[in-house]
């Protein structure tokens, strides 16, 4: 591998870090993108994505973001597999740890993403994809008519919650609190959603069927009353939260006190050559079509900053 500086190191291969690594490729800048924990980002564990412009049929979101990656390996960007352990920001050329090794580069796009907080159950995993998802916009519309649960108290759920009676015949909100963390107005609108029904108090214990590759009803806990039951279900949404992936960052680039980036202007973070794209600095948006704008951004002031420092 190439021991001088890189020009760019992305960071990142969602549809953030692969829209960077296609606008640098096509640049010349031949940029590095290292995956990151999260192969393809989201999109990865998304089925059909429907509204990504481009597509009048649909994409599988895996397939989007392999035609990504394939989109900027032609023009020369290198894709290697690693996390990110430790990054040295103090000074040029940055250095980024990637599972044990040091590598230098002249310019650094963050697009590692936010990954989707989940509740650690048995079957969780298993069926993500199937009638597990995090995100209401990509997979609510798979559950038209069907009886779906929301879980967790906070705005994210109410969000999701209320964009879900657009589909479903039913919504579940289940909270393990009495008391929701959700602002005043988003818990008051969707408590006057006559779709929305509500279980505080109430943890879920699994989701059922793995054997039938789909979702088809949850255990629930009444943490109050000690009641155990299922309850038939078709799509399962888990809001709890995301974590933004910036450890490797802290004390170095702004972050806010949940750990996302904090946007200097445009994709610039606090640090002259380093850029943030997508999910690692957007907690409103959070799409593929967003994110994929980020990198753009990002792409080209990295090109602008490499080119004023005479690279
Ligand atoms: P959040 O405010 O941190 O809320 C997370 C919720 O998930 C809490 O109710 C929490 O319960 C619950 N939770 C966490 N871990 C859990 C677990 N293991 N099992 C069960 N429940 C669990 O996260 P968020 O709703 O994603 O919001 C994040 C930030 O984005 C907030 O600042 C929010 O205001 C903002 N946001 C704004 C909007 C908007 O204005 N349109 C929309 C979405 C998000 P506890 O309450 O018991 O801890």
């Amino acid at each position: 591998m190439n021991t001088s500086p890189h020009n760019v190191i992305i960071l990142g291969s969602g549809c953030a870090g692969n829209t960077a690594a296609i606008y640098t490729a096509r640049a010349g800048l031949k940029p590095l993108v290292v995956i990151g924990h999260e192969p393809g980002g989201q999109l990865s564990v998304t089925t059909e994505v429907e509204n990504f412009p481009g597509f009048p049929e649909g994409i599988q979101g895996p397939d989007l973001v392999e035609n990504m990656k394939k989109q900027a390996e032609r023009f020369g960007a290198e894709y290697m597999w690693g996390t990110v352990a430790e990054a040295d920001l103090s000074k040029r050329p940055f250095r980024i740890n990637v599972d044990g090794a040091w590598i230098e580069t002249r310019s650094l796009i963050i697009a590692s993403g936010a990954s989707a907080r989940w509740l650690g159950l048995p079957n969780e995993q298993k069926l993500i994809g199937h009638g597990v998802s995090s995100c209401a916009t990509c997979d609510g519309a798979f559950h038209r008519d069907g009886k779906i649960m929301v879980v967790g108290g906070g705005d994210s759920a109410m969000e999701e919650a209320n964009f879900l009676t657009r589909f479903g015949a039913e919504i579940t909100v289940v909270h393990r609190r009495e008391e929701f963390r959700a602002s005043k107005i988003m818990l008051d609108r969707a408590r006057a959603n006559p779709k929305i029904k509500w279980l505080p108090n109430t943890v879920v214990e699994d989701i059922h069927d793995v054997s039938k590759n789909t979702v088809t009803s949850v255990k629930l806990h009444d943490l109050k009353t000690g009641k155990i039951w299922e309850q038939d279900v078709s799509g399962f949404f888990v809001a709890i939260g995301h974590i933004p992936n910036t450890k490797p960052f802290v004390g170095q680039i702004d972050l806010d006190a949940d750990g996302y980036i904090i946007s200097h202007g445009g994709a610039r973070t606090n640090i002259p050559g380093v850029f943030h794209a997508g999910d690692v600095q957007d907690r409103v948006y959070r799409q593929a079509i967003t994110a994929s704008g980020a990198g753009c951004m990002a792409a080209i002031e990295a090109e602008r900053f490499l080119e004023a420092e005479g690279h």
